[in-house]
């Protein structure tokens, strides 16, 4: 069996491992009185982002990983995986990981790890997050504890059930002919783009988000809204729902707090945009290769 353990929002791996511990290996990392639970991921460990194969399993994992070197680009091919499993724990409070063991970001797990290590790595760290978020209970104050029969924390005093949250977002691939609408936000890489994404409101649609988020952010109006794929996104706790839409009118201005800049690009001279597992990286690559563009081409952001 396999170990996820957390310290906070961090995954404790041996240095440069790309696999996860086994949980006798993790165990011995003395991290407390560590109450494991399980985490499993039962969809497909690679990619099932339509219409095209990019995203899960396409990262280029870094050095000592087999495939180290490869193009970030480049989709591998499509392994599946029926469901995998790994119990998963929060270390105590103030845990030091030992000598060779490091508490790495989750964005830096989603270069190191390979799948489906990576997949589930992602769906422990929801749970793990939400575990440490719902220690109390949000109606009368008493401690939970793990439900019995439900994934939820349950109050023992009046009942009450927390069930994991889900936060539904949308990502939009906007064209207009050949050029795609992309945003550079001020938490992107300096120079890097991406297209347009924005959290759901209560009381909207899927589809009102993408009409008020590509025209709040942009300045843009879009129609023929089609779906496109999505990917659960544990940042900390998304679930990304992919559109495609066409330009309808308006012109692209920057108007959000959060957007410095925001433009049309030819599919032969997008600037550096995100890296191949995020579903964001998918629309992108479909549009490029929809225009004729080779995604190993494009060029990838890097991290600070
Ligand atoms: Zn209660």
């Amino acid at each position: 069996m396999k170990a996820c353990l957390f310290a906070g929002d961090r995954l404790v791996l041996t240095d440069g491992a790309c696999a996860l511990p086994d949980l006798a290996e993790a165990r011995g990392w003395g991290a407390g009185e560590a109450e494991w639970f399980p985490a499993t991921a039962s969809r497909p460990a690679a990619t099932d982002i339509a219409p095209t194969a990019a995203g899960r399993g396409a990262h280029a994992p870094e050095a000592p990983c087999s495939r180290a070197g490869t193009a970030a680009a480049i989709p591998a091919p499509a392994p599946t995986t029926p469901g995998v499993s790994a119990l998963a724990a929060q270390a105590a409070p103030g845990w030091t990981p030992p000598e060779g063991v490091a508490a790495i970001g989750l964005r830096r797990a989603l270069v190191l790890l390979q799948e489906p290590d990576l997949t589930v790595a992602l769906t422990a760290a929801h749970l793990a997050r939400w575990r440490r978020t719902s220690r109390f209970c949000g109606v009368c104050g008493a401690a939970t504890e793990p439900s019995p029969r439900h994934q939820a924390m349950a109050c023992p005093a009046c009942g009450h059930l927390s069930f994991p949250k889900v936060s539904p977002a949308v990502i939009v691939q906007v064209t207009r002919g050949s050029r795609i609408l992309l945003g550079r936000s001020r938490r992107h890489p300096h120079g890097a783009f991406s297209v347009l994404a924005g959290f759901v409101d209560p009381g909207e649609s899927l589809e009102d988000t993408v009409r008020r988020e590509v025209e709040e952010e942009s300045g843009i109006r879009v129609r023929r809204i089609r779906y496109f794929g999505s990917q659960p996104w544990p940042f900390p706790d998304s679930l990304m729902v992919g559109f495609a839409a066409v330009y309808g009118s308006g012109t692209a201005v920057s108007r959000d707090d959060e957007l410095e800049d925001v433009g049309w690009f030819a599919a032969d001279a997008l600037p550096p945009v995100p890296p191949a597992y995020s579903i964001a990286r998918a629309l992108i690559d479909d549009f490029a290769r929809r225009n004729g563009v080779d995604p190993a081409r494009i060029p990838t952001w890097k991290r600070r």
